[in-house]
């Protein structure tokens, strides 16, 4: 049997996957990374897939689904949704989600959320929507929205994995670390409901200047960079009535 390259991966790096269950004696808070349909829906944009991809799809259904399960609960959920002007570029990546076009709103799985009062909206024009939260004044939504609400546990969920999931636990974690984020104290990363997306090699090298992005792989590599920032790695998440914990 020929070994994979993600199965060398995951022997040379394993990363154990959690049950989190979350009590609701504190309030957590789930944030929405970029699920967004010029990541997300088949043809929607450069960076959009080119054609159905089950850890996407996979991603949209378990993000709805634990959306609702927050609502149903009157829990808060930020959203961020990657928004760029059209004369700023992104690099390494072509023009994406430009402000004012489909691309840059929710999904339709997930478009109900903007009727939603528990529903932060935030457009932003970076990787990291902790960055992308600061205004002019300084002051930052994100921070502002985990004090207002008291925020515990966060649960982050999204597109990509290794991008700007990633960029937005590191820096959420460097900042709780630095008692910016108080009273916050875990961040859990929930696998299946995050996904990235899919450049095999040999595509790349078809491609001037592309850079190979194999899913599973980088995947794999976005959680793990993840739990060694402090973040808790969920394979399944529940909550846990309050008292009972
Ligand atoms: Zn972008």
């Amino acid at each position: 049997m020929v070994l994979q390259t993600i199965d060398l991966l995951r022997n040379e790096i394993p990363l154990e996957l959690e049950t989190v269950n979350l009590s609701e004696d504190f309030v957590t808070g789930l944030v929405l990374v970029d699920i967004i349909n010029g990541f997300c829906t088949v043809g929607a944009g450069n960076l959009a897939p080119r054609e159905p991809n089950r850890q996407i799809s996979g991603m949209i259904n378990e993000s709805a689904r634990l959306a609702r399960i927050f609502c149903e609960k009157n829990l808060p959920i930020m959203a961020f949704l990657d928004s760029h002007h059209p004369n700023r570029p992104e690099d390494p990546y072509p023009p994406h989600c430009i402000a004012g076009t489909d691309e840059s709103n929710l999904v339709p799985a997930l478009r109900w959320l903007e009727e939603e009062p528990n529903v932060t909206i935030r457009r932003k024009d970076c990787f990291d929507g902790y960055l992308g939260s600061m205004e002019a004044d300084g002051s930052n939504v994100f921070v502002d929205w985990v004090k207002q609400n008291q925020i515990k546990t966060l649960v982050v969920v999204g597109v990509c994995t290794d991008i700007c999931v990633l960029d937005f636990v590191c820096s959420t974690l460097s900042a709780r670390n630095r008692d910016f984020l108080s009273p916050l104290e875990d961040v859990v990363v929930y696998s299946r409901a995050c996904a990235t997306f899919d450049i095999p090699l040999e595509v790349a090298r078809s491609t001037k200047g592309g850079l190979a992005h194999p899913q599973e792989f980088m995947h794999h590599v976005g959680l793990y960079m993840a739990k060694e920032r402090g973040a808790k790695i969920a394979s399944e998440i529940s909550f846990v009535a309050a008292g009972k914990a």
